[in-house]
């Protein structure tokens, strides 16, 4: 059975790279009719942050990726909160110092702050591994007395895995293929700390042992720590999952895994939803709160690493899970890009119903007050030019107000000293136009250009410009029905005076 599980840690808001690899993490174990479970691996107090589960959860919602088993969901392998399950972790903290992958050790942050100085002098770098930590303080180094005299003292430890002597350990990752490393180059990682909590790398293992997780699907990042988990699985007499590690997703120029920080440098949310970082009351931009669609956000963070088979752009989610293949992930880092997101959104905005649109908009902070059948109108009428919900009513301010300026490069080009009396006779010939449609109007403008021995742009440009404000805007006589016959007098009027 494919379960596949997403476990991030209350650190912060979810970035775009973590909503990433929890959208391959569901692609995949939707596309193998597997589950998808949320974990939270909060099991280091000092980096948590107040607020940023919830924000995980409230994230994942809208981006529409819905675990099967989560902290609020529950399910068979609960709880899902490692700070909860640390009966679970004190009984494998036994087993594994039964065997020989697991040592304990006394030396405190003093003692290992004073080594490390000690190699700094020297131009070294001090790593407890398997060449010094014979000359350390711990089970390995003391003897069995001095061992248990520290125990009996009640003097803290901390359980360290134990790396074995010069062993090259195979590694296998479905988008990488064939790696090795060679134990000499590990570290002796501690497992558990001083207050019996187990660091990331045990309870990480033995909670995806534990959730009977198939495969491990993560960032990069965690490609230097495959060779320790494969052998905490050795140590443990489980068998491993299987593993695949996404590459970065690079800064818009290309160099550069893209960061937290780039958000506010280069003007676009890397953070699905608003965060308030509550240390210091700024406030990170979210895609959600930008106007992004989340069928677009996902869409467009779907492609950063991967492409469907025919290179299709546009995705719903469940043609995603159709098409996702682990072995199509690029191997390369995905350069992310402002532009491409918001064509997304632009393509999305396009294949909503204009009633879906409406119901966005009334949704969102802006003052409408107008009358829905009129916003329908003009929702359909701007829709084709909109990236976000919001620039329908920005970019068509003119059907709610009348221009209070003219923008003087267009005036140049469309006014010039015979305009007011055309326009103003074009205006006594609209009040003779009983069903004031945009087929009448544009007729009626056809008939008067052509009267005049005028092509229809010689009316139509200083027209708009009345209407608008600025050579703007769908079709004229679209404009002029929805603005009315009597604004649209009046506006002329104005105009010309
Ligand atoms: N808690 C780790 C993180 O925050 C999870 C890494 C993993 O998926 O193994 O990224």
């Amino acid at each position: 059975k494919v379960r596949v599980r997403f476990a991030p840690s209350p650190t912060g808001p979810l970035h775009l790279g973590g909503v990433r690899t929890a959208l391959y993490d569901y692609l995949f174990a939707k596309n193998q009719g597997g589950e998808f479970v949320l974990r939270i691996e909060d099991t280091d107090t000092a980096r948590y942050v107040e607020g940023a589960e919830d924000y995980i959860e409230e994230a994942l919602e809208w981006c529409g990726i819905i675990p099967d088993e989560s902290p609020k969901k529950g399910g068979k392998f609960a709880p899902y909160r490692q700070s909860e399950r640390r009966d679970i972790y004190d009984r494998y903290t036994e087993q594994i110092l039964t065997t020989d992958y697991a040592y304990i050790a006394f030396d405190t942050a003093e003692e290992l702050d004073a080594i490390r100085a000690e190699y700094e002098a020297k131009g070294d770098v001090f790593s407890y591994d398997n060449k010094t930590r014979n000359r350390l303080r711990n089970s390995l180094a003391l003897s069995e007395e001095e061992v248990q005299q520290l125990l009996e003292a009640k003097t803290p430890y901390v359980v360290r895995f134990k790396m074995p002597v010069d062993r090259t350990l195979g590694l296998v990752d479905i988008i990488r293929g064939n790696t090795s490393v060679n134990t000499d180059t590990l570290d002796d990682k501690v497992l558990v700390k001083n207050d019996g909590m187990p660091t990331y790398h045990f309870a990480n293992i033995i909670d995806d042992h534990e959730m009977e997780i198939s495969h491990v699907i993560r960032g990069e990042e965690w490609l230097p720590s495959l060779g320790l988990h494969t052998l905490l699985y050795e140590a443990m007499g489980w068998e491993a999952p299987e593993f695949a590690h996404l590459s970065l997703i690079l800064k818009p120029e290309g160099k550069g895994k893209l960061s937290k920080r780039d958000g506010d440098k280069f003007g676009f949310p890397v953070f699905p939803l608003n965060f308030t970082d509550p240390a210091t009351g700024h406030v990170s931009k979210g895609y959600r709160e930008s106007g992004y669609l989340p069928e677009a956000f996902i869409n467009m963070v779907a492609l950063l690493g991967w492409s469907p088979a025919d290179d299709k752009e546009i995705l719903t989610l469940d043609e995603m899970v159709k098409e996702f293949d682990l072995h199509k992930v690029h191997k390369a880092g995905a350069r992310f890009s402002k532009e491409k997101s918001e064509w997304f959104n632009h393509q999305y905005i396009q294949k909503k119903s204009d009633e879906e649109l409406l119901n966005i908009l009334k949704n969102s902070d802006l003052n409408l007050n107008t009358e829905d059948e009129k916003l329908l109108k003009i929702i359909h009428l701007m829709k084709e030019r909109a990236t976000f919900p919001k620039d329908i009513y920005e970019n068509g301010k003119f059907f709610f107000e009348a221009p209070t300026s003219y923008d003087e490069k267009a005036s140049k080009k469309a006014w010039n000293e015979e305009t007011s009396n055309l326009l103003t006779e074009f205006a006594e010939n609209l009040n003779s136009i009983n069903d004031f449609v945009s087929e009448n109007i544009k007729q009626n403008l056809h008939d008067f250009a052509e009267n005049k021995g005028l092509g229809m742009g010689k009316v139509m440009m200083p027209l708009r410009l009345a209407l608008v404000g600025e050579l703007k805007g769908p079709d004229v006589p679209d404009i002029l029905e929805l603005i009315g016959k009597e604004e649209s007098v009046a506006r002329i009027s104005n105009a010309v005076n």
